[in-house]
């Protein structure tokens, strides 16, 4: 049935594309004939087939009337960055230079273009970060918690792996001769980075003793193995994660004491440097000391767990690099190679911070992420690099109250007093006590039941007017929360403050970028890219199927991109 839906549409489309050829104006400048996308039969019965044809024409749509075509294609992924996100790290950033802050802006709000990313995944409103970013890598949506397969794979199941892997951006631009490289602050198993090279039903199996001996049974294997197993050519990999690469018995270089994860004895390292030419470090200086003009591939791991936040990278012992830093390396080894090249890099920790109820180190990592951006910029041509500047997902830090302007984005709400005068001053709660600007819908901020208001579930309309002695907010008036370890206030009690459903930002530059505006389905992203890049959409017209435009519109099998790859490169 889904079937006989697909094939039908595969031959109207046809149909119209010939049309299209025919007309009488030149190619380029055609009207192109628009991708038909079968209706689906049931909300949420959406197919993987679906989603790779629905996503194709949009973005197919979106480029209308421009033909930007770019050499390399590097994509930024600030990990949890909502647009509150955003807002207040410029106002953050610019503060520190001593400014007002409202009208800062971070490298990447300088860009042309911009559009909303829809995030929801096919089994969950609110997203996390393995089904997103498998979404912005294969072109299709996916599930809540794998890596780089279709919704076919539910979700811990070894079995249906097999034929649902979907091929990345990253293979594609492998497999086309490109260079690639992938950039983390995060554990480089981590589900980010993950998903531009790894297909795996749980995106916790970063290493052998992370996984259920029914899934070794049913032959998984470890997202750690798989990285180094990697079958296309992979230029470098910088990040965090060294302990998932290393076995148990196997001290670690940086933390004495600790020791490497792996319960199967094999140091992946050793086999990664097998690969020709390969370079291994993990730390700074040995970054900072690879020879240039050496072309065998680099692998850092800076860390045993996740890289330090960049508030504390300076007290590492053994030196890291920053983002910008990695993010320079990379694009210096990468833009040497003849085909041009796709990168990929991750601000994981702004998504850890939020997690863990503190705004400092999630506003501070997008400002390191701006930072990284801006180089990237530097070093690259808007004529011939596309980069892409987005977030797998929200978070439910909210940035509220009426502050004046000017105030101090983490301290506490100071509004104009009264409607005549000048003179600002504390804003006060119905407890009469002082409250941030940013807070959290949940999370470990939670300070306790209020005392202020009978217990139990309130109806609308509700407008609580009880002043009684306040014990259920803290006082802040003594408290500076501008302090990098202050967690913001949470309404409800969690262990882990939760990511938020809402729309994230797409800041765009370079050929192409112009495509990139309305409110776009998470997965259109892959295809902006793929039909940006010129090699790219070859690779997919050889091993899908495209329209007479040549649009790859046909969920690719990747089975089919291995072995022909291996032979050609
Ligand atoms: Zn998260």
């Amino acid at each position: 049935m889904e079937n006989a839906i697909r094939i039908g549409a595969v031959a109207a489309v046809a149909a119209l594309g010939l049309a299209g050829c025919l007309g009488t104006r030149p190619p380029a400048r055609a009207q192109a004939a628009a991708i038909e996308v079968p209706a689906i039969a049931r909300p949420g019965g959406e197919t993987p087939e679906w989603w790779f044809r629905a996503g194709a024409a949009a973005a197919q749509r979106a480029r209308a009337g421009t033909a930007g075509q770019a050499r390399n294609l590097i994509v930024f992924l600030g990990d949890g960055m909502s647009i509150g996100t955003i807002a207040a790290a410029r106002i953050l950033e610019g503060q520190r230079r001593g400014d007002s802050g409202e009208e800062n802006r971070l490298s990447f709000e300088d860009f042309p273009y911009t559009a909303l990313s829809r995030t929801y995944e096919t089994d969950q409103q609110t997203p996390d970060s393995a089904g997103t970013m498998s979404a912005i890598m294969t072109g299709v949506k996916t599930r809540a918690g794998v890596i780089g397969v279709t919704q076919r794979v539910p979700r811990g199941d070894c079995a249906a792996l097999a034929g649902n892997e979907a091929a990345s951006l990253l293979e594609l631009a492998a497999a086309a001769g490109m260079a690639t490289g992938i950039v983390t602050t995060a554990r480089l198993t981590h589900a980010t980075p993950a998903a531009t090279y790894g297909h795996q039903p749980d995106r916790h199996w970063e290493h052998d003793g992370a996984m259920p001996a029914s899934a070794h049974a049913q032959g998984c294997i470890d997202l750690a193995r798989q990285f180094v197993a990697f079958p296309f050519p992979l230029d470098l990999a910088l990040g965090g994660g060294r302990a998932r690469f290393l076995p148990a018995t196997q001290p670690d270089p940086e933390r004495p004491g600790t020791t490497g994860l792996r319960r199967d004895g094999r140091d992946l390292v050793a086999e990664w440097l097998r690969r020709p030419g390969a370079v291994y470090v993990w730390n700074a200086d040995q970054l900072a000391a690879i020879d240039p003009a050496a072309a065998g591939p680099v692998l850092g791991l800076f860390e045993p767990g996740h890289m330090n936040y960049q508030h504390q990278r300076a007290r590492d012992a053994g030196g890291e690099p920053g983002l910008a830093e990695m993010t320079r390396v990379a694009i210096e080894r990468l833009a040497r190679k003849p085909h041009g090249y796709f990168l990929m890099v991750e601000a994981g920790r702004i998504d850890h911070a939020h997690h863990a109820g503190n705004a400092f180190r999630a506003l501070d990592e997008t400002i390191a992420l701006s930072d990284a951006v801006r180089t990237a910029v530097a070093m690259t041509d808007a004529a011939d690099t596309l980069i892409l500047v987005t977030a797998d997902h929200a978070h439910t830090m909210s940035f509220v109250g009426y502050p004046v302007r000017g105030n101090p984005i983490l301290g506490l709400v100071r509004g104009v007093a009264h409607e005549d005068d000048n003179e600002s001053g504390p804003v006060l709660d119905l407890l009469g006590r002082p409250y941030t600007t940013l807070g959290y819908a949940n999370g470990p901020g939670y300070a306790g039941a209020s005392q202020a208001q009978g217990a139990g579930a309130k109806r609308f309309p509700h407008a609580p007017r009880t002043v009684e002695p306040a014990v259920g907010r803290p006082d802040l008036a003594a408290i500076d929360t501008t302090d990098p370890d202050y967690l913001q206030e949470a309404l409800l009690p969690l262990a882990s403050e939760s990511h938020s459903g809402e729309d994230v930002a797409v800041f765009a530059r370079g050929p192409g970028a112009e495509a990139v505006r309305g409110s776009l389905e998470q997965n259109v992203l892959f295809h902006l890219l793929a039909q940006a890049s010129e090699p790219i959409r070859r690779t997919l017209c050889r091993i899908g199927s495209c329209t007479a435009q040549g649009v790859p519109v046909h969920l690719p099998d990747r089975r089919r991109l291995l072995p022909v790859t291996r032979g050609e490169r």
